[in-house]
């Protein structure tokens, strides 16, 4: 994945403890509508850190709602299968690498067969008149892959989810008021709204996207708005590309897959092959830092005629997915966002609006931010903050009007 980009951080004057001082009192707008309808929690996004808050404040007792825009669970774990059902490939997350111990420890506890990512073979390096085999492979490191796709992995924790608690087809739009909060949850399939109450709310999805997609009223105090706004979404202006090919040819030739390309759209490219080069795959990531359309597939089967050869011409499938296009993931404008320091900020690590607002997704979290481990990470601090927290439904009288 490409590196994180610095630049000045957005937090500057966003001093810990003062994550409130801009807020307006807060006064809910409606009554709740029934009791049916009130959780302890809504659970906002039903992405890997968003599974994994559900599940654990369902084993902790408490009553969740988990609302997810898309038709599907996952996010930015996204894992379709081939057309031909060879398998599934990644068009969000690939890998995990040594050292993140949540999600090595979620993949053995559902028993999702693993491999490791293929090393082995040159890598090449292109760029305008320079073509170059590189001896070995300093492109890859060692790094774990999820034989059946990343989306598995958030499969899993979905099955152990009470039937009924994830709510897909379904975006949250507002909230209003707090103790409890009013969530406007629209259904797309036909705009109709729905309100539901919470004690607490977890937004699992960027920063930068509830910033700009949920309408707070009262609105969030200023710096929390501010940072989120400011916070990347991680890899949320990338556009991914997998192409299938019937047989790893490049292997064949002594290569890794892996290459770094300036002469076409894709800058880095591996191999995406499940276990023992089945089914066969190399994918490619097109950093787009401005706006911009995404690549042909006559474009990337020419980069990859370049770098591999006419085995390269015939590809038996090309998936594209342009993050930046994707409603559930991207906020208009998400090239711009840079300021990679607001990742694991400290307005982030505590729970906002009395105790009530909890930041959770992977952007959020100190220990690996804009992994699967770091969204892993941040459910972990969230459950354990609610769990912990001592709101209960009899300190919010008063709140209603
Ligand atoms: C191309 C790409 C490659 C990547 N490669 C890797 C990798 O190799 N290894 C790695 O560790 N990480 C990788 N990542 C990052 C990894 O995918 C993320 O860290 C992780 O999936 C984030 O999970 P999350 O739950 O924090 O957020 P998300 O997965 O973004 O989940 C947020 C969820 O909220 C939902 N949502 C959004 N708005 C609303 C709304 N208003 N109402 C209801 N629901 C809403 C969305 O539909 C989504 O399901 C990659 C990401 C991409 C895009």
């Amino acid at each position: 994945m490409p590196s994180r980009n610095n630049t000045s951080d957005p937090g500057d004057d966003a001093k810990p403890g003062d994550a409130d001082a801009d807020a307006e009192p807060m006064t809910a707008t409606s009554p709740p509508t029934s009791d049916n309808n009130h959780r302890d929690v809504v659970v906002v996004g039903a992405g890997i850190s968003g599974l994994a808050a559900t599940r654990g404040l369902v084993e902790a007792g408490k009553s969740v709602a988990a609302i997810e825009h898309r038709d599907r669970v996952g996010g930015r774990l996204w894992s379709p299968e081939l057309n031909d059902q060879s398998g599934r490939v990644d068009l969000g997350a690939t890998w995990f690498w040594p050292g993140e111990p949540r999600v090595l420890a979620l993949a053995e506890e559902f028993g999702l067969p693993l491999h490791q990512q293929h090393l082995d073979g040159d890598a090449t390096y292109h760029q305008p008149n320079v073509s170059q085999r590189i001896d070995g492979n300093p492109i890859d490191v060692p790094s774990y892959r999820f034989s059946n796709g990343a989306q598995s992995l958030a499969e899993a924790v979905a099955g152990v989810i009470p039937e009924g608690v994830i709510q897909l087809n379904t975006t949250v739009t507002s909230v209003r008021g707090v103790g409890p909060f009013e969530l406007d949850v629209v259904e797309q399939a036909n705009g109709s709204r729905t309100v539901i109450t919470a004690d607490h709310i977890v937004l699992a999805l960027p920063p930068a996207l509830a910033a700009s997609n949920i309408a707070f009223a009262p609105p969030l105090p200023d710096r929390l708005h501010g940072l989120a706004s400011m916070t990347p979404v991680w890899m949320g202006s990338t556009t991914k590309v997998v192409v299938h090919f019937a047989r790893a040819f490049w292997r064949d030739a002594g290569l890794s897959g892996s290459a770094i390309s300036h002469i076409g759209p894709m800058r880095e490219i591996h191999d995406m092959s499940g276990p023992g080069g089945n089914p066969a795959a190399l994918f490619g990531f097109v950093p787009n830092m401005t706006p911009g359309p995404e690549p042909t597939a006559d474009e990337i089967r020419h980069q990859l005629v370049e770098l591999f050869g006419a085995d390269a011409a015939n590809p038996s499938q090309i998936l594209i997915a342009d993050w930046r296009k994707e409603p559930g993931t991207a906020p208009d404008g998400v090239e711009a966002l840079r300021a990679y320091q607001a990742f694991g900020h400290d307005l982030y690590q505590r729970p906002s609006l009395d105790g009530r607002l909890h930041w959770c997704s992977t952007e959020t979290a100190v220990i690996s931010p804009g992994h699967i481990e770091g969204a892993l990470a941040s459910a972990e601090r969230v459950v354990s903050q609610i769990a912990s927290s001592n709101i209960s439904p009899s300190s919010l009288q008063g709140s209603h009007p």
